[in-house]
């Protein structure tokens, strides 16, 4: 097992599509433990392959309670066939850099996947974990939440990003020079 780098955005690898998974072996079983690790080490409640830089249609997520974690779970080739009512809640995200924002999500929804063996699954969720499930769907389409926000809040996202990530590049420099 191992934690693995988290790509943060503008990364142009989390705006890529991402292919379905069809080989479902070892390595596959590999890939999803280091994923788990590596949110449980974020600390997150979960995460998609695209956001360790491998494109496919996999996530894993744990919406258990604090002392409850550590049996996560996963969805491959996940697709949301039904979805219901609406409802805003605060979102952030491993890949975005200090921002929590209230996103409107379905406030229940239906996703047909596959699981680590390739079986058939069908799950319902509804509130938060119906919230999680719908964020990280959408890091398979490339879609980060920041994108349902409006485009004043993003704006003013991008201009404090800009900062951030010169704060981070004069960091690194002085790091460098020392
Ligand atoms: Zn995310």
């Amino acid at each position: 097992m191992a934690i693995l780098p988290i790509l943060k955005y503008p990364h142009p690898i989390l705006r890529k599509k991402n292919s379905p998974v069809s080989v479902f072996d070892a390595e596959l079983k590999s890939l999803l433990a280091d994923m788990a690790e590596t949110m449980y080490d974020a600390p997150g409640v979960g995460l998609a392959a695209p956001q360790i830089g491998v494109s496919k249609q996999i996530i894993v997520y744990d919406v258990a309670p604090p002392e409850e974690k550590g049996d996560f779970s996963v969805l491959i080739n996940p697709k949301i066939i039904d979805a219901e009512g609406q409802e805003s809640g605060e979102e952030g995200c491993l890949s975005v850099r200090e921002l929590c924002a209230e996103v409107k999500r379905a406030y229940r929804i239906v996703v047909e996947a596959q699981d680590a063996e390739g079986n058939a699954i069908t799950i319902e969720a509804e509130e938060w974990p119906a919230r999680v499930l719908q964020h990280e769907i959408d890091h398979l389409n490339g879609i980060l939440f920041i994108d349902h926000l409006s485009s004043l809040k993003r704006a003013l996202y991008k201009k404090k990003l800009k900062k951030i990530l010169l704060e981070e590049k004069l960091a690194k420099d002085q790091g460098a020079s020392r």
